[in-house]
C-alpha cells in the first residue's frame, strides 16, 4: 500500500504533495498489506449482491501506517490481524489473518 507521509507523523493514502496539518512538503510511502483492527460494526442488512452481512471496519495499518476504512465478511474485534486487499475502485476488503504456527 502506498501512501504520503510527512517529518511531522502525518500519514495519507492520498497523494497530497504537502502536508494538510503543518504544511511541509510529504515524501513518497509505502506500507505493507496488513494492519491491526481499531473498531468494528456489523450492517445488519446487507448489501445487494452480498451473501453475509458484512462488517465495516476501521483498520491501522502496520508500520505506523494511514487508518483505512474496510469491508469484511469476518467477525473482527479490536487487536486482530488483517490482511488488506485494495479492490482497485477505492475500497478495501480486510480478511482476518490466521495465527502463524508455533
Ligand atoms: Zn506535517
Amino acid at each position: 500500500m502506498k501512501g504520503k507521509r510527512c517529518r511531522c507523523g502525518f500519514v495519507t493514502r492520498a497523494s497530497k504533495p504537502r502536508c494538510p496539518r503543518c504544511g511541509k512538503v510529504t515524501s513518497d510511502a509505502e506500507w505493507k498489506d496488513t494492519g491491526v483492527v481499531l473498531s468494528s460494526t456489523r450492517l445488519k442488512i446487507p448489501p445487494e449482491g452480498f451473501k453475509a452481512s458484512m462488517a465495516l471496519v476501521l483498520v491501522e495499518v502496520d508500520g505506523q501506517g494511514p487508518k483505512v476504512t474496510c469491508w469484511s465478511e469476518d467477525d473482527l474485534t479490536a487487536g486482530d490481524g488483517v490482511a488488506i486487499v485494495e479492490t482497485g475502485t477505492g475500497t478495501y476488503i480486510c480478511d482476518k489473518q490466521k495465527p502463524k504456527a508455533p
